[in-house]
């Protein structure tokens, strides 16, 4: 075993080891009571990342600072809390031991809340191809990428180079694949034009390509159907019912036998869950997903949860467990820190129960749809509607007044301002983490 040395000792204290800190870690992390547990959290990152905003850092409207906010930062008067960046690699639930790529940490309670990473059904060629939207550095890439198409058009040698170029296709429609289809359908009428008045941006298609019947499937019939139309007013090419057959760059072979050419493919369609190794068989259900009971502890162990996205909760009501949206992955840890604090005073632990709490889209400037309880309604109400509570859910009062600011500039000015093509340079330091 090779311990992680440096943490300092819990003093008698019970120590709770987080794996992830997203949506449900972090808001564990804070609801913990360090009186009661030492507090480990665990991240491959340093930073926290708001995953619904990712589509604007790609459209060039936010800086990925906004949307960020460092783990370190949030616990700076935290006694009993100790992050580490590091890679959770298995648990070893006899010893008690979470191995890491930087060593084991031994807990006494492990929480489980690693989220979800790209799904592309087995198809390692759409992994190498086609370009994902599951992490602020992916944003980055996807934001260079459209940004790279236009310069590239403008050195095509042919029509059929210029048309590769010009035409975008997002797979998955559901609220990212609408949001961003949206977000360049606004950057093709009012911005694109006067950065690159060489090119004519008739010729620009935007794609969205969904599996299901409907767009926005997880909403209600009336959002979906406002959704639609107003992407067709923004002249986005629909393909419902239709999923991606294969992508050989630049050709996308669709299910029903169209071909659509292009250097841009957007991979929004699917998530699976970033699972760890070690568990008994039992804990995982058929998807990968962690099976847990309605206190969130793992299928067959008491000192082990998950929360989030990688957990399953199945019940008479929810069949199917519940959606994977930031919603239910904040009550869960909610419940659980409840439990947690309750649990060396004897009281009952309270089962989870989840309160939907309504679902939101945006299609572009003044468009969005919002599923709230009875109210079902779409446009310039449910647009305000989304950007407020987008601002109030970031995390940072200095990243809520640059969203602010910079949508306020976006607005009036019919702008983004971020349209930088910034390469990282690949550097060793990276592999070896
Ligand atoms: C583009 C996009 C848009 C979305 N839009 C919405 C929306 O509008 N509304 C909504 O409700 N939901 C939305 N979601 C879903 C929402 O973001 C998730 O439901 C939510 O993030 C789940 O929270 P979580 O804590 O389970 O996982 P996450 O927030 O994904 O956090 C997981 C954390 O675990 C860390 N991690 C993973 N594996 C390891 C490991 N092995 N070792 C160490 N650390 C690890 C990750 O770095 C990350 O910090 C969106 C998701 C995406 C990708």
């Amino acid at each position: 075993m090779n311990l992680i040395t440096r943490i300092p000792d819990t003093n008698g204290k019970e120590r709770v080891v987080i794996i992830g800190g997203g949506f449900a870690g972090l808001e564990l992390a804070k609801k913990i009571d360090q009186k009661k547990y030492q507090i480990v959290l665990i991240d491959k990152n340093n930073y926290y990342q708001f995953q619904p905003l990712f589509y604007q850092v790609a459209s060039s409207g936010l800086e990925p600072s906004s949307i960020t906010y460092p783990h370190r930062k949030s616990f700076q008067r935290s006694k009993n809390f100790h992050f580490r960046m590091c890679k959770a690699q298995e648990v070893l639930p006899k010893e008690n031991i979470l191995r890491t790529n930087i060593g084991d940490i031994p807990y006494d309670k492990l929480i489980i809340s690693t989220g979800c990473d790209t799904n592309y059904f087995g198809n390692d060629k759409l992994r190498e191809d086609t370009f994902p939207l599951k992490s602020v550095s992916e944003s980055l890439l996807l934001r260079n990428r459209i940004l790279l198409s236009f310069e590239e058009a403008l050195s095509a040698k042919n029509e059929d180079e210029l048309k590769e170029t010009l035409t975008f296709v997002i797979v998955g429609g559901g609220a990212t694949g609408v949001e961003l289809a949206g977000a360049l359908a606004d950057m093709r009428s009012s911005i694109l034009p006067k950065d690159y008045p060489e090119i004519d941006f008739d010729k620009m298609e935007i794609h969205l390509i969904d599996a299901s019947p409907r767009i926005l499937s997880s909403m209600s019939e009336k959002a979906s159907t406002s959704a639609t139309n107003a992407l067709i007013k923004r002249n986005i090419i629909l393909h419902q019912n239709i999923s991606v057959k294969s992508y050989n760059r630049p050709e996308v072979e669709l299910s029903n036998e169209e071909k659509i050419i292009s250097r841009n493919v957007f991979w929004v369609a699917g998530v699976k869950p970033n699972s760890l190794n070690g568990l008994a068989e039992t804990a995982y259900h058929s998807r990968g997903r962690i099976l847990v009971n309605k206190l969130n502890q793992v299928n067959g162990y008491n000192d082990i949860f998950a929360i989030g996205d990688t957990a399953i909760l199945i019940t008479e009501e929810n069949p199917k467990g519940h959606p994977q949206v930031a919603q239910v992955a904040i009550q869960m840890a909610k419940n659980l820190a409840r439990n947690l604090n309750n649990f060396s005073d004897e009281k009952e632990y309270v089962p989870f129960v989840y309160h939907d709490r309504g679902s939101l889209a945006t299609i572009g400037r003044n468009a969005a749809v919002a599923d709230l309880g009875r109210f079902r309604f779409g446009g310039r109400f449910a647009w305000w509607l989304w950007l407020w509570v987008h601002i109030l859910s970031i995390i940072g009062m200095r990243n809520r007044i640059a969203v602010f600011i910079d949508w306020v500039w976006n607005y009036l000015n019919y702008d983004v301002s971020l349209r930088l093509l910034i390469k990282p340079k690949a550097n060793k330091m990276y592999e070896e983490q």
